[in-house]
């Protein structure tokens, strides 16, 4: 099964590399990201199980006793924060990724899709205490939004459950619990996780924030005139999640 995580992860990588290399600096877009801007790490992420299952299974084997230990205290103390917090909370409090280091994602190779698909013309309205009016790019967006839900299909598939997960409490269950072990035997691994997931859906659906129409013509209005034009604002959420009908921000 390990290797088939891997390979899934694997294809999911290249897939949005080729992306962005293709459609998105080809056409000379001026990104403001760069190394040490680390302002979209304080936001929450969605992704896919088997996202966090690489990361899960990273950490374990790459870090020290000390360190892992930490890791393990510090998930366990901020998923209660997730879990009792709304988003708006969440965004207000600022408070940091657990895999953040010295300003830099300590599982880059790893990190998921959605973190990934996160590129802004204009780092400032990053930082803003609200995600309306962040200058975001949607294309990268999009497209790892459907790789993600392609992946997923996939995971489904071959057995295993494809639910999208919170990455904090997921690293929770993984690290702190037996979620991983579970998932990997086709179980339910991730129950907190998924509820964070689906609850955030569900707010999002209930006050119109997911507003994915809106979002696939601004995409589509996106070719047609200088980088500047190119700009999508998103709607309510820069959202880091997977899934194809609802995100988190
Ligand atoms: S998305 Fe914004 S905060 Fe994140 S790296 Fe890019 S400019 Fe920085
Ligand atoms: S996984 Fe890495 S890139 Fe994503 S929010 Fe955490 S530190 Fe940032």
């Amino acid at each position: 099964m390990k290797k088939a995580v891997r390979r899934w992860h694997d294809k999911l990588d290249v897939q949005l590399v080729d992306f962005w290399a293709n459609e998105v600096l080809e056409k000379e877009l001026q990104k403001d990201c760069t190394k040490g801007c680390s302002a979209c790490c304080t936001e929450r992420v969605f992704l896919t199980p088997t996202e966090l299952v690489m990361i899960a299974q990273r950490l374990k084997k790459h870090l020290s006793r000390g360190s892992f230990s930490r890791m393990q205290r510090k998930v366990a103390r901020l998923s209660k924060l997730v879990e009792s917090e709304g988003r708006e909370e969440w965004w207000r409090n600022s408070r940091p990724c657990p895999l953040l280091k010295d300003n830099e994602c300590s599982v880059y190779s790893s990190r998921p899709l959605a973190c990934r698909g996160r590129h802004s013309l204009d780092r400032k309205t990053c930082e803003v205490d609200s995600p309306e009016g962040s200058k975001c790019l949607t294309g990268p967006t999009m497209m790892e939004m459907a790789i993600s839900a392609d992946a997923m299909v996939e995971t489904a598939q071959n057995g295993y459950n494809n639910a999208p997960v919170e990455l904090i409490v997921g690293l929770d269950e993984a690290l702190n619990g037996n979620g991983m072990d579970t998932w990997l035997r086709k179980g339910h691994g991730f129950p907190r996780a998924v509820a964070i997931v689906e609850k955030q859906i569900q707010l999002d659906m209930n006050d119109g924030t997911v507003d994915l129409l809106t979002l696939s013509e601004e995409m589509a209005n996106e070719g047609s005139g200088p980088g500047g034009e190119r700009v999508a604002r998103e709607r309510g959420a820069h959202n880091r999640t997977p899934q194809v009908d609802g995100r988190e921000g």
